[in-house]
């Protein structure tokens, strides 16, 4: 397949109008308004010309997960800085990469642990407060990120003592739904952890499972290859 500038931006256009109508859908079953939901449009591996063509046609969220590579996107799409696109960290943060965050993100996903909080918190400056997201490891698996249901109350402690940060709720990556029913119990026990310690934000959803992300309240979906077609092999880093 040719993959001329056109092509490539019809491709994403309507990329991002299908999963949008699939957003309003799965809020009219939920009885749930679409402004309350933000897709955050995953762009990470992805060429340069889809990543400018989802901006283009209103995906002003984006979310990369390595800091040096959002820190390339921000720098080589430097020239779209007026449109407003917010920044999303959404995959865990090495303690040497801090900087990197603090300097431009809007969004951080990963927060794991206090110490990667007083980081954050000590290099960002009040003035632009940038907005934490506790993950929780839902499933108890033990090779992902994220902490347990029963620490989160001292993660959420730790980002309220930095005016720079501001809870901006729990973001959880289940494990690899065989269907999009299978992520159901794991949203919703995200939900009940959110429900339980007043914090309302959620971050859940893939293209694997993002609609039933929605129904379980999802406030934040991360869609990647839905939006931009899959990504290429990737190389290393
Ligand atoms: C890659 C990634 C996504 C998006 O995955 P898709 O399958 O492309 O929709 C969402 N969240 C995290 C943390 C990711 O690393």
């Amino acid at each position: 397949m040719s993959a001329s500038g056109t092509d490539v931006h019809e491709e994403v256009r309507r990329g991002v109008a299908r999963v949008r109508e699939r957003i309003e859908a799965a809020c009219a079953r939920a009885d749930r308004n679409p402004a309350d939901v933000t897709l955050v449009g995953v762009s990470k591996f992805q060429p340069e010309d889809r990543v400018r063509a989802a901006i283009e046609v209103g995906v002003l969220d984006l979310g990369e997960n390595y800091a040096q590579a959002m820190r390339d996107r921000v720098e080589s799409l430097s020239d779209l800085a007026g449109t407003g696109v917010r920044w999303h960290q959404i995959g865990p943060l090495q303690r040497n990469k801090v900087n990197m965050v603090v300097r431009v993100a809007s969004y951080f996903h990963a927060l794991d642990s206090v110490a990667l909080a007083d980081a954050l918190g000590s290099r960002r400056d009040p003035a632009d407060p940038l907005h934490v997201l506790v993950q929780v490891n839902v499933a108890g698996e033990e090779t992902k990120s994220g902490v347990g249901p029963a620490e989160v109350p001292d993660l959420l402690s730790a980002v309220a003592k930095h005016p720079s940060l501001r809870v901006a709720g729990l973001m959880a990556m289940p494990p690899a739904p065989e269907c999009p029913e299978d992520s159901r119990e794991h949203f919703a026990a995200l939900r009940e952890v959110g429900e339980r310690l007043g914090v309302p934000g959620l971050s859940i959803g893939t293209t694997d499972d993002f609609e039933v992300a929605v129904e379980e309240g999802a406030t934040m979906v991360r869609v990647g290859r839905s939006l931009f077609g899959e990504r290429p092999a990737r190389t290393a880093g």
